[in-house]
């Protein structure tokens, strides 16, 4: 299979992102017009183990000399003031330069953590994003969102700060567990569901063929996510506006997870899945979608193996007054009113402000009362 490029075309900070088979392989290729000094791989321990020597391997004799590697425990508490110190750390003690190139290998965790630390460090690094999970391959390591967690919520310290380059290989995917590969399924749907009824008709043919790892399936699945989502990128880089698009489900799908806690019985994806359904199901409630398309939509994520149904839904028991409590906080709301992404049909999706929390509440009690 041929490699598939997509440009991230922002100015005199584009970059690309390659999607194929066998990156890690060929990284001294792909990575030394990058390298000006040295390399320093930020990763987990768990990437480390299944990954590493490949990756080593591939840096070849010019750059295998010049990389360092730092590991850091896998898990979503890395996210946080602590890790960040300890990264930067790390990195000033190994003596990191201006000059030199932060790769971060790994999945949302690492890109999110490894970026902020690259734009920090004295005044910023250059940095590169080696995505290893399908969620980071379609949605975090593009764009250039960097952060951190508070106790507060979730991202609220980071800065845009875009990569040089992203490697998406596809065959790191091989060793993602199942539940992790079909969390990020749901982020691939969500760009069918926003512009592209299309793609979401090829999702509904191929999704068995992309939770089954074909590469094919792979391959076209997560390029036309990052196309989409670097076109939406290039339009609106700071969210003033296209950009909320990409947050269809995902006002319920934090407050889902605020809820469960980040403790892992829910997964980012599950909740984006549910929270897909969600949005689906109040734009058919408030008016705009007629019933046809919720159901069409159900029907697809029910199939890929995701819990619609709240009552069910794991990371419970939810409670809907807790939920609209969180979705009003949520730090994309303005003055108490929400802001929501609601659709008119498949692949129509389109941003409401100051949306009343009423209708939100009606909706949750139903679907905490009622099967979906
Ligand atoms: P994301 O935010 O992208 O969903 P995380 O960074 O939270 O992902 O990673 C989820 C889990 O999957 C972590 O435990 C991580 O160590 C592990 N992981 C990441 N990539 C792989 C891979 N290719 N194979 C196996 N496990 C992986
Ligand atoms: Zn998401």
């Amino acid at each position: 299979m041929n490699d598939l490029v997509v440009p991230v075309a922002l100015a005199d900070r584009s970059y690309e992102v390659r999607i194929g088979a066998d990156l890690l392989r060929r990284a001294e290729s792909l990575v030394a017009p990058l390298a000006h000094g040295r390399l320093f791989v930020v990763t987990d321990s768990n990437i480390a183990q299944l990954h590493r020597s490949a990756l080593i391997e591939g840096l070849g004799p010019t750059l295998q000399p010049r990389a360092t590697f730092i590991e850091i425990p896998p898990g979503e508490e890395q996210k946080s003031f602590a890790g960040l110190e300890a990264l930067c750390t790390s990195l000033i003690q190994a003596g990191a330069e201006r000059r030199d190139l932060v790769v971060a290998f790994g999945g949302g965790v690492i890109g999110d953590l490894a970026g902020l630390a690259a734009g920090l460090v004295k005044r910023g690094l250059d940095f590169i994003q080696i995505p290893t999970t399908l969620l980071a391959q379609v949605d975090s390591s593009v764009g250039g969102k960097t952060a951190i967690d508070m106790p507060h919520g979730k991202n609220l310290i980071g800065l845009f700060n875009q990569p040089r380059l992203v490697l998406a290989d596809l065959s790191v995917l091989g060793t993602l567990p199942k539940r992790e590969l079909r969390a990020g399924y749901a982020e691939i749907v969500k760009y069918g569901l926003i512009d592209d009824p299309d793609f979401f008709g090829w999702c509904e043919a191929n999704a068995d063929r992309v939770i089954a790892r074909e590469t094919d399936a792979l391959a076209h699945s997560v390029y036309v996510s990052v196309r989409s989502k670097a076109r939406i990128v290039a339009a609106d880089e700071r969210e003033g506006g296209e950009r909320a698009l990409l947050n269809l489900g995902h006002t319920f799908a934090h407050a889902l997870e605020a809820s469960a806690g980040y403790d892992g019985a829910l997964l980012h994806g599950e909740a984006v899945a549910a929270g897909l359904g969600l949005a689906f199901r109040l734009s058919a409630r408030m008016g705009p979608c007629s019933q046809s398309p919720v159901d069409r939509v159900l029907a697809h994520l029910r199939a890929v193996g995701f819990e619609t149904d709240l009552r069910r839904l794991p990371g419970g028991p939810y409670e809907a007054g807790r939920l609209v409590d969180i979705m009003t906080r949520d730090k994309k709301a303005e003055g108490g009113r929400l802001t929501l992404v609601l659709a008119r049909d498949v692949g129509r999706a389109f941003v409401l402000r100051a949306a009343p929390s009423s209708e939100v509440s009606a909706l949750l009690n139903e679907a905490l009362t009622l099967a979906a």
